[in-house]
């Protein structure tokens, strides 16, 4: 491919880049100008694999020519309309697009415009159904160790991520956490979901006993935990969760914003692991990411209750001028019949066989010392070098886009979740160089 005309910045500077190394990218930028299929590609023409479909959430691939013309088509006919007390069509089709493959009965959506807006919008969600049942006591959310749910106050304070509450100090009260599921001890190297840790949900046993149910409105966790490193739940985890909730009238959250839209082989993950949240939060995949939107679904039970529970007037006392965009709406109509006509969940569980014999094969490369794999994610852990924690991994990260793949990082573990029509030769590619790349830095 030759040079591409896009655009050269005369300067770095002005952008402040999220959670990025600002100082390190500026003096050594990479950069990405166009995208097609499995491939990004630089400004000077290189092609790059993608083996992270973005940040988890191109599922369908870069490009899709059906996406783009249903987003132009929509930008000429109106732009934007507001959705508080006035509607558009394709926002209510969107919806309606959505409902029909979230869990059963978990059928009425509301629009937000990322993965951070849809966990906090969740939690006001659970607060205001109890509040409108009459149990006003049940303030308090209870997240997990290593839970990743975005980056607003709700999200922060749920989520159990350490730099977080070194950098912003206190959070929201009224929070607590159960333990997370990582088990290496035990559960190294295990293929798809591990077998030991079902036990770790008893926890919100203990919470309860401190807090009192009667506290309680929500229990947030992600099916699998992607941020913090491609964390898997143990078989009956999710189960157990659920029976626990339902036991003391504590509502589930499942944040479903990588694991949504066929990332485990199923609709959501909520299908692939048999349990059925009270809300769901969504974003990324939603879209194919072309145009930013996230939503959050909820049981019929959550949406009447408040609906109906509170007097005439503004029911729920939240929303964004862009929930229901029509352009993010026109997107994800698009996308939602890719998701379908191309049965994008059905590939991805054709390629989970191959995709974890290939993730495994890292397994004798040097300083791997685990390696987790559920649907089309995987989870490469390194050994940290000595006294620099990350510093192993992003070096692979860098060394990889060098020779034309892209992989992500969290902390020492190597994240991977590749657009879900990648095929055997991609997946031969983006292990055979990741391979190179561990032994490289060894
Ligand atoms: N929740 C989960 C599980 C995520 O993985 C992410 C992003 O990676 C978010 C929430 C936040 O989404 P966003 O960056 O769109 O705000």
């Amino acid at each position: 491919m030759n040079e591409l005309s896009v655009p050269r910045p005369n300067s770095l500077d002005a952008f402040w880049m999220p959670f990025s190394d600002n100082k390190y990218f500026k003096g050594t930028p990479r950069m990405l100008a166009r995208a097609e299929g499995m491939h990004y590609y630089t400004p000077e023409g290189r092609e790059i694999l993608d083996g992270t479909a973005g940040l988890w959430c191109c599922n369908a691939g870069h490009g899709r020519v059906e996406i783009v013309q249903a987003i132009q088509k929509q930008a000429a006919i109106m732009d934007f309309a507001p959705t508080f007390q006035l509607g558009h069509p394709i926002a209510f089709e969107a919806a309606s697009r959505i409902a029909e493959i979230t869990p059963e009965g978990v059928d009425r959506v509301f629009f937000t415009n990322s993965g951070s807006e849809s966990a906090d919008t969740a939690l006001k969600i659970a607060l205001a159904y109890h509040k409108a049942r009459g149990e006003s006591s049940r303030v308090r959310l209870i997240g997990r160790e290593r839970g990743y749910h975005g980056v607003g106050f709700g999200g922060m304070s749920v989520g159990g991520i350490g730099p977080n509450r070194k950098q912003f100090g206190a959070l929201l009260p009224y929070v607590d956490h159960l333990p997370h599921t990582h088990l290496p001890a035990k559960n190294a190297f295990a293929k798809g979901e591990p077998q030991h840790g079902a036990e770790l949900a008893d926890a919100l046993e203990n919470l309860v006993a401190l807090h009192g149910a009667e506290t309680i409105a929500a229990v947030m966790v992600e099916p699998v935990a992607g941020s913090t490193g491609v964390l898997v739940p143990p078989v009956g985890y999710l189960k157990r969760l659920r029976e626990l909730c339902d036991k003391h009238g504590i509502l589930l959250i499942f944040d479903e914003v990588i694991t949504g839209f066929g990332r485990l082989g199923t609709n959501f993950g909520a299908e692939r692991l048999g349990v059925t949240p009270d809300i769901m939060t969504m974003a990324k995949g939603l879209t194919n990411a072309a145009v930013p939107m996230g939503a959050v679904a909820v049981k019929n039970g959550v949406y009447d209750t408040i609906v109906n529970g509170m007097p005439a007037g503004i029911e729920f006392f939240h929303g964004y001028t862009y929930s229901g965009h029509p352009l993010a709406a026109a997107a994800a109509i698009a996308t939602l019949e890719l998701h379908k006509t191309e049965d994008l969940p059905g590939r991805a569980r054709a390629m989970e066989p191959y995709w974890e014999d290939a993730m495994h094969s890292l397994k004798s490369a040097p300083n791997v010392i685990d390696i987790r794999n559920f649907g089309l994610i995987g989870g490469i852990e390194l050994s940290s070098r000595p006294g620099k924690p990350g510093a192993r991994a992003m070096d692979v990260f860098r060394r990889c886009f060098d020779k034309g793949v892209l992989v992500r990082v969290t902390a020492d573990i190597v994240a991977l979740s590749p657009p879900l029509i990648v095929e055997n030769a991609h997946v031969d590619r983006l292990v055979g160089t990741l391979d190179e790349a561990i032994r490289a830095e060894a």
